[in-house]
Formats: C-alpha cells, structure tokens, sequence
C-alpha cells in the first residue's frame, strides 16, 4: 500500500480543483482495509473516501488522507424468473453497472444511466432522475466503520436503516464521514417495468417514434438526452447540479404565487416541490461570471469552473446565491454537492 503525500485531486474531482490531498492512498482490494485501518496516516488524520469526485466541492486543501475507491466486482448473488439480485463492488463506475443490468435484459436502474460516479457513492445522496432513484432497488450497503474504538468493524445496513431521501441518507446526515461503503446490494426485476412517466424521457421517445421493447432502450434514450443536456465535466469543471431543489408547505406555494402566478411546482403528496434553478434564474444569475466561476447559461443549478478556479473562488458564488434567494424569497437554497474543507 503505498501512500503518497501532498497529492493533486485536479484530475479527481469534476469541478476539476486544484487542491492536494497531505496524504492519499489507492484502495484496490477490501482485505486491503486492515493494513489501512492500522497506518499512522489513517489513524492520526481525518479521512475522505473519494469515488468519481463528482459530487464534492474542495474547498481548500485536505489536510488528511484521501482514500481512493477502486473495489471492483459485479456479481449474481441469486436469481429467479422474475428477480435478480446483485451485488457491485463500491468503486464500480455506476454507468458500468448500468450496462452490466441492461445487457442482460434486468428492469430496475435503467433510467438512472450516466449518472457520473462510483457505486459506492451512489447511496450517499440516493441517486436519482428521471423519475427513479437509487431507493426503488437498493436492498443493503456494506460498510465498515471508521470511527476509533470500534475496531472499524463491517456493517450491513438494510434498506430502512439507510435511511434514504431526496439526495440524502444516513450516511451524508446523521453518520457523515463515519462510514466507508464497499459495497452494494439491488435487486432488479426480470419482469418487464418499464418506468417512462417522466415527461422529459416521454417526449423523446414520442418524438423519436422508439417503442420501448427492453430496459436497454430507456437507457440508450436516457443517456442520449443526458448527453445533449448537462455539460459534460471535461470540457467545463461542474458537479451537475449544486442545489438541492426546494419543498415548501402548499401556503407558502400560494403566497409566492400571488406574485409569481407561473412559479413551477410539483405537488408530492402534500408538500409542493420547486426547482431550485428557478429561484436561481429570478435572482438573475443564470448565466453569470465571475471571473473564472459562474452560473451555467442553460443550467441555473449548475455552477461552473471556467478554467483554473479555487474551490474558495466557488464557495463565494455559492454564499452569494444563497443570499440572494434568502433575501428575495426568504428561503434557504442546501447544496447537494458535498462541501470539503
Ligand atoms: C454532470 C453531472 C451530472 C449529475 N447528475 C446527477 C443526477 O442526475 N442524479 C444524481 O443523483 N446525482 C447526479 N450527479 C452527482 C453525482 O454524479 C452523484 O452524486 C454520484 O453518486 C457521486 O459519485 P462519486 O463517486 O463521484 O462521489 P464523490 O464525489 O467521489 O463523493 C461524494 C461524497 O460521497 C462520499 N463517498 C464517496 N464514496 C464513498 C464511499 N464508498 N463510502 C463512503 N462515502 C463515500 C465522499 O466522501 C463525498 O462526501 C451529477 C454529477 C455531474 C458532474
């Protein structure tokens, strides 16, 4: 295990920063863990387990150790005619899991493709989009301790002890930082469940004349307009969308409509949603620049590094959003990207 020091995460992280790691360790094997466990580098420092780095924000520089997930391994834990269980190693590249489902004809995480990122993420915030998320087929998360005393012992989390919601779990709330995922559990149908009610991935397939004949044709058109959409990390540094979108009760909903008659809104069982890139727009920072930090001229929620930004230099884009919108509508915009300082 060779552990290196001062190490630059600018190739590791989408917003492509430039910040170093005092210390960061590739992880390729989980009996690996119990060397690591036991280093002075792990034991004296506050560790980050970092996948894709597609959902992190570097602040400033780390000062501890970055373990890098590169656990590999897909397998068919069982199967039936109508179910099939699998478990993924946690530094698997979602979309490869994607592929690996799909190809074989399983139902189930299909219109979560090309979400950027490690399997071992994807439970942190429940991935999701395209009217599905992570929490439609998880079954259980491997993962082991990290805090001192507990002999950094492996957990298995069923899905309720996850504790899975809008972009959030156990494990970026109540157990932040505590715990190293190194694996997961789903379980896929066989069965055809198709699950095309979302209106953006409807249109297309109307637009487009495609009869959705497998779980791989809403993947392909998943990815199709997921690659026209968002922007693409190598050609501009983003983490996708920074904003967790916003719930309000249905009085505030109606107040903000008697001076924003067209304010969009999903009404979800009681509690009315609204994107938070509207907000965003309102305040007049869609589009804008800040020397070499902005807001995405299509993507209201997406914030941008134009080339050789700090992750200070976003921090302050961030603050400034946030105040806007406080002061406006008095509502609090939460990031979803992780902030890491
Ligand atoms: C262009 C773009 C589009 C995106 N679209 C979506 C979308 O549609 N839906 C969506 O939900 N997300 C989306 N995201 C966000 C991102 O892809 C997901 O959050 C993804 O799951 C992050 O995976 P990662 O491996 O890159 O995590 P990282 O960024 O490496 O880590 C994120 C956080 O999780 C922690 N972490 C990572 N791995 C582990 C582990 N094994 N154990 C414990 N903690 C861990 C890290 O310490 C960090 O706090 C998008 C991002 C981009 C750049």
């Amino acid at each position: 295990m060779k552990i290196r020091r001062n190490y630059n995460l600018a190739k590791l992280n989408t917003f492509g920063i430039s910040a170093n790691a005092r210390f960061f360790v590739e992880l390729n094997k989980e009996v690996d863990l119990r060397e690591l466990f036991n280093v002075p580098e792990f034991k004296n420092n506050q560790k980050l387990f970092l996948g894709g780095g597609s959902n992190v924000l570097f602040t400033k520089d780390f000062d501890g150790l970055v373990v890098l997930n590169k656990l590999k391994g897909i397998e068919i834990l069982k199967e039936d005619s109508k179910s099939v269980v699998i478990r993924c190693m946690g530094g698997e590249i979602w979309h490869d899991l994607v592929i690996f489902a799909t190809e074989r004809g399983y139902w189930g995480i299909e219109n979560l493709s090309f979400i950027p990122g490690t399997v071992g993420a994807a439970p942190m915030q429940n991935i999701g989009a395209y009217g599905a998320e992570l929490a439609n087929v998880l079954t259980n998360v491997e993962a082991y301790n990290l805090e001192n005393g507990k002999e950094n012992e492996k957990k298995i989390f069923n899905k309720e002890e996850c504790e899975l919601g809008y972009r959030d779990s156990i494990f970026k709330n109540r157990l932040k930082g505590k715990y190293f995922i190194t694996a997961i559990t789903i379980t896929l149908s066989k069965i055809e469940n198709k699950n095309i009610t979302y209106k953006i991935l409807q249109e297309y397939l109307e637009k487009n004349k495609i009869e959705v004949k497998n779980s791989k044709d809403i993947s392909d058109a998943v990815t199709f307009i997921r690659k026209t959409k968002l922007p693409d990390p190598i050609i501009i540094g983003n983490a996708g969308s920074f904003f967790k979108n916003v719930f309000v009760e249905l009085a505030t909903l109606e107040k903000l409509q008697k001076t924003y008659p067209e304010i969009p809104h999903f009404n979800e069982e009681g509690i009315v949603k609204i994107p938070a890139g509207w907000f965003i727009e309102q305040c007049g920072w869609k589009g804008k620049r800040i020397e070499n930090v902005g807001v995405h001229e299509k993507h209201a929620l997406v914030l941008v590094n134009y080339g050789g930004a700090t992750g200070k230099e976003i921090l302050v884009l961030v603050n400034k959003i946030i105040a806007d919108i406080k002061e406006k509508f008095d509502l609090e915009l939460t990031p979803e990207v992780n902030l890491i300082s």
